[in-house]
């Protein structure tokens, strides 16, 4: 399959809904450090917050194409913050959806999907994020509660934060040691810290702090010790989705250079009429081609059923390319926007300060390289 006449209309509804209520207030979100809550419940009553998940949920049951339109459209306002935060919920619910109780679903997800209440996911400590398996922060039963106590940092929308789908140790050291459970931001004993940080000005990150927290015992997600698999799982849609908005935000700096390079003259024609600047946008174009065509085949294999080493291998390489793909891409854009490239409100300007985090974030590169290794047996 591919993109079909419904995902076209889904695509112009989502385009319109951005044009409206987004492209206009980034500039002015990002140099407040955030955005409105309401436009949770927004994003939610057009359709955004809840697509893919279950109706019983109050989410719209959809394929990876739709949520591939959603990410290129939302991109469209050139805003890497925005669509962090606006969709922590996509790296905070899958857990619980795919392992929470009957329960604790219905008390966390249909509040989420209704842009009511804000999911967060919290693994990363001030200790290190990317060997997930050494994480720290621990959880012990006591009567009818968990009782947590650590250290969690770097968490996107960790400041306001209703749920925070958070990764502890239960058990003995290793990633056999690891369990999920569900805490509202509400506990008692939870701390939070804004952090400051070079992109994503709009999105919340925070530091977190669990003094003695106390859960009830049913926040569990899945069974106690068997959070590591779960937390790689729920990597792979978090990788899929990265990959899926670097090639957008790549192709959000090739149309903002080519507008520009169309109107901007120099030496008595435009820019895009110096061979030097055509090669530029063509060693985009090139790259952000090659990269959407890698994409498309890792969803289309993905709705097939493939969840294989082989593609788990490809997706993170495939993240390493289109975050690459966008750096390029910004790093190219800034150029031929020139002094504009280098002033705030240009797009350009900022995906090129936001790309880094794409990657570090979800899995840095070099452990991306690590992981592909390993599914291909090397
Ligand atoms: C803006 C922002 C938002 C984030 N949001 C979230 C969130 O919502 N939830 C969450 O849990 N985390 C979040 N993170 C954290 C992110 O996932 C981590 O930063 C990332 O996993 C890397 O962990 P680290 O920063 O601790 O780096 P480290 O693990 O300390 O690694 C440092 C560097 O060394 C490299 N490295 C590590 N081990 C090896 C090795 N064996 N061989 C070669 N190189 C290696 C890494 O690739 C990295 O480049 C966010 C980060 C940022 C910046």
């Amino acid at each position: 399959m591919s993109f079909t006449h419904e995902h076209d209309l889904f695509r112009d509804s989502v385009r319109a809904f951005v044009a409206a209520e987004i492209a206009p207030h980034v500039n002015a979100w990002d140099e407040a450090q955030g955005f409105p809550r309401e436009l949770y419940r927004r994003a939610a009553h057009v359709g955004l917050l809840g697509l893919g998940y279950p109706e019983a949920y109050g989410g719209t049951p959809a394929d990876g194409w739709f949520r591939l339109v959603a990410t290129e459209e939302i991109a469209r306002a050139g805003s890497g913050g925005l669509m962090a935060s606006l969709f922590s919920h996509n790296i905070g619910l899958p857990p619980i959806i795919a392992h929470g109780s009957a329960v604790l679903k219905q008390r966390v997800i249909p509040a989420v999907l209704a842009g009511e209440k804000i999911a967060a996911l919290a693994i990363t400590e001030p200790g290190g994020g990317s060997d997930v398996a050494r994480l720290r922060c621990s959880a012990r039963r006591d009567g009818g509660d968990w009782v947590i106590d650590g250290e969690k940092t770097f968490i996107t929308s960790g400041m306001r934060a209703d749920w925070i789908t958070l990764a502890v140790r239960t058990g003995g050291p290793g990633a056999a040691g690891i369990s999920l459970i569900a805490v509202p931001g509400d506990t008692p004993g939870l701390e939070r810290h804004a952090l400051a940080k070079m992109g994503w000005w709009c999105s919340d990150t925070a530091q977190l702090r669990f003094n003695h927290c106390r859960v009830p015992a049913d926040h569990l997600i899945g069974d106690e010790n068997a959070g590591f698999r779960i937390v790689m799982e729920n990597f792979n849609g978090e990788r899929l989705l990265m990959s899926a908005g670097a090639n957008a935000f790549a192709q959000v700096c090739f149309d903002e250079a080519l507008d520009w390079a169309r109107q901007r003259r120099t030496f008595g024609a435009s820019l895009v009429e110096h061979q030097a600047i055509r090669h530029k946008l063509m060693d985009m174009q090139m790259r952000i081609s090659s990269t959407r065509a890698w994409l498309h085949a890792l969803v289309q294999r993905h709705e097939d059923g493939d969840t294989g080493p082989q593609w788990v291998a490809e997706l993170c390489l495939l993240k390493n390319h289109a975050t690459q793909t966008m750096q390029f891409c910004a790093d190219q854009a800034v150029q031929i926007l020139g002094g504009m490239g280098y002033m705030r409100g240009t797009k350009s300007e900022r995906v090129y300060r936001e790309v880094k985090v794409m990657m570090i974030g979800g899995g840095a590169e070099e452990i991306m390289k690590e992981l592909a290794a390993r599914q291909l047996g090397l």
